[in-house]
């Protein structure tokens, strides 16, 4: 369990997060909702050890996270999908797959890893020795959501996977999100495009203003008049 209590958070004197409480159960899929600039990659990269929290607690199984340094954190199996990706442009998918495995020394397992990523992406496959510069928005998606499964998380931090790409890339995306987690993996993904969110996560959060403004099961927030207001429109179709 990922467990966020209070957390204050900013940059500079500007306090962005205010007393935001999320909890992530072990293996679930949990969403983050909210409008722009609303505060929901900041509390991504404060679970991920990015931004230093002012006050508050992150518990990751347990352990307090916060103040631990973001490559600290994969090593306990949180690893964050950036919203701007980060990957290496210049270096090939397979350079930066590999560079996703640096805490970890088992070839054969690595090997593993590898393949099971491949078989979920094939795209990556198919493009393994390609210039990453190359690949479409979607496909540097898939290679972002690989390159961190490569430290073989307990924990995945999605920030925006659908940012940019092509539907129909979105849908074979949230596919792989789906089995990701069927396999035990817990994610925590932040979403503007609330109606795909919705589909995978069973617990849902909105963050209004750098605050957690509604909170629940999903069934209850596709319910809420406010959610289908603001953040589904025509009433979730
Ligand atoms: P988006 O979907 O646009 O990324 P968001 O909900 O993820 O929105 P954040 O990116 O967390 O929102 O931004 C929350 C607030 O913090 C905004 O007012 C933004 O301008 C501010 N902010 C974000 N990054 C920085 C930064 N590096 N320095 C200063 N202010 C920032």
């Amino acid at each position: 369990m990922l467990e966020i209590s209070n957390l204050n958070a900013g940059y500079g004197t500007v306090q962005v997060l205010n007393d935001v409480s999320i909890k992530v159960p072990d293996r679930s899929v949990v969403t983050l909702l909210g409008a722009n600039g609303a505060g929901k990659s900041t509390t991504l990269n404060t679970i991920a050890g990015l931004i230093k929290a002012w006050s508050g607690t992150i518990a990751y199984r347990g352990d307090e996270c916060a103040g631990v340094p973001a490559h600290s954190l994969v090593r306990r199996g949180v690893a964050l999908v950036a919203e701007q990706r980060e990957l290496f442009l210049n270096m090939s998918v397979m350079e930066n797959l590999m560079l996703g495995a640096f805490t970890r020394d088992d070839k054969a397992e690595i090997r593993e890893s590898l393949e099971q990523v491949f078989e979920m992406f094939p795209r990556l496959a198919e493009r393994r020795s390609q210039n990453t510069r190359t690949l479409s928005g979607g496909e540097q998606q898939m290679l972002a959501i690989g390159r961190a499964l490569m430290s073989r998380p307990s924990l995945l931090l999605l920030d925006e996977p659908s940012l940019g790409i092509a539907p129909i890339l979105v849908q074979e995306i949230f596919a792989q999100v789906r089995k990701i987690n069927e396999r035990g993996v817990a994610v925590l993904v932040v979403e503007q495009n609330a109606a795909i969110a919705m589909d995978v996560a069973s617990y849902g959060y909105v963050m209004e203003n750098g605050r957690i403004s509604i909170e629940g099961p999903i069934e209850t927030l596709r319910a809420d008049p406010r959610i289908q207001e603001a953040y589904l429109g025509d009433g979730g179709h």
